[in-house]
């Protein structure tokens, strides 16, 4: 039989393996398999060469019974409306683990950024305000950045959702720059957060961290800053790194100063100095203690999971590992930091966000990381302690918690 690549059918079966374990009520398992509301839109936007383009949009909000949603836009040729339900899923669950009061969701249109001009760009993420404006905002829906989306980008969707609204509503999408009332720490926060559940892995199997060897897939926001924070902060030796294109690899580990300085100058990591080629396939099979999966779905499958030589992996990417990938990695005794644990603090340092927008009172980044700190040491404990409870893996704890805390709030609000 074919491998399940449908990230929305995974979603659907990691939460199946929950509910059996958890014996769910089939009503309230039911109820969670499936997004609570979703939009289709158009966006016609005009572009430069004068003619206009029809994009299609998605704004799925999946579950918000303990909060309004929560979830980024993507900008991706290979959007579909099953990845977007399926981020939005994931959301939800991320959310409940991080115990955040917010719900589910995700965004996405069709397109290339790559080959749009900063114009059409904008054009575009107006558009897409204007058509879901009306649905979203502070108490119902909470939009972000994610893959190929940034702070300029949420700017002028802020400003769009403002203009229409007839008023400031800061807190109606997180991510923004720091000029228009983003939070401090809030870029680098994925990767930190992530960095936080590591170091408390790493604690559980009493290794020192310095020295530790890592391979990290993906160089974008997340990437680039777990590459800088873990030398930095942690004392990692990441010895290789990859974009969509190709990876670079030293045995000495990469100093994150000459890689960044030489992204910047040619937008690509192949040939960057003092470094051998490899490709992403190979980067993740290379021979370290950490592999962190930080570009796209799906790159851990029935396929290569086998070739993993990675004791710990770390999954600051949404859905990198297949459910085919889990139970070869569940066999090796591989211990992974689920998604959605480990790629929560994202999502909680945008909740300070919302927080610090609500109170206009803004906090110094040194507080945002000792707040994330603790979100995330407290997430990652309350999973491990369910793991060992339950006796199942890190992945199926996740959504034990999860899965508990949201369904406790839909029957509070006597849904099911
Ligand atoms: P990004 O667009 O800034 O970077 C993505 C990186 O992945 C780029 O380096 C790109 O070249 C690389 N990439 C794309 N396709 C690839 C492929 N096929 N093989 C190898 N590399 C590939 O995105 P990001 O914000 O860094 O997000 C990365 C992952 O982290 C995504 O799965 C996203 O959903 C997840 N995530 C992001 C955030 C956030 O705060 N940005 C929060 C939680 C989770």
């Amino acid at each position: 039989m074919d491998e399940i690549l449908n990230p929305f059918a995974i979603a659907q079966a990691q939460l199946d393996e929950a509910a059996a374990v958890l014996q769910l009520d089939p009503d309230m398992h039911s109820f969670l398999r499936r997004p609570m509301r979703e939009f289709h839109f158009t966006i016609p936007v005009r572009m430069d060469d004068g003619r206009v383009r029809t994009f299609q949009g998605f704004r799925v909000q999946y579950n918000d019974a303990r909060g309004p949603a929560k979830g980024g836009i993507r900008f991706h040729p290979d959007e579909t409306i099953d990845t977007v339900r399926a981020l939005a899923a994931w959301m939800t669950w991320k959310t409940a683990v991080a115990d955040v009061p917010l719900g589910g969701g995700k965004g996405g249109v069709i397109c290339n950024p790559r080959e749009m001009s900063q114009g059409e760009l904008e054009r575009l993420s107006r558009g897409y305000m204007r058509s879901i404006s009306r649905y979203i905002g502070l108490t119902k829906d909470v939009p972000a950045p994610d893959v190929h989306t940034n702070p300029q980008i949420m700017a002028w969707m802020l400003d769009e959702h403002e203009m229409l609204q007839g008023h400031h509503e800061p807190g109606a999408i997180t991510g923004k720059p720091l000029q228009l009332r983003g939070s401090a720490g809030r870029s680098p926060a994925t990767a930190m957060g992530g960095l936080f559940a590591i170091r408390e892995a790493a604690k559980l199997f009493d290794v020192e961290l310095a020295g530790t060897t890592c391979a990290m897939q993906g160089y974008g926001n997340v990437g680039s800053f777990a590459h800088r924070l873990g030398h930095d902060r942690f004392g990692l030796k990441v010895v290789a790194v990859s974009d969509e294109f190709s990876g670079i690899y030293n045995e000495n580990g990469l100093d994150p100063d000459v890689v960044a300085k030489h992204q910047r100058r040619t937008g690509r990591l192949a040939d960057c100095p003092d470094t051998e080629a490899l490709s992403n396939a190979e980067l993740l099979e290379l021979d370290v203690s950490i592999l962190i999966p930080a570009a796209i779905e799906n790159q851990l499958t029935g396929q290569n999971a086998d070739n993993v030589k990675a004791r710990v992996v770390a999954e600051l990417a949404n859905g990198p590992t297949t459910p085919e990938a889990d139970k070869i990695f569940r066999e090796k005794g591989t211990y992974i930091i689920p998604d959605f644990l480990c790629n929560a603090g994202g999502v909680t340092v945008s909740y300070f966000e919302m927080v610090q927008n609500a109170y206009q009172f803004y906090w110094e980044e040194s507080l945002v990381q000792e707040r994330l700190d603790y979100k995330m040491t407290t997430a990652f404990h309350a999973v491990d302690k369910m793991a060992k409870a339950r006796g199942v893996d890190n992945r199926v704890a996740a959504y034990l918690v999860a899965v508990n805390r949201v369904a406790e709030a839909v029957r509070l609000r006597g849904w099911v």
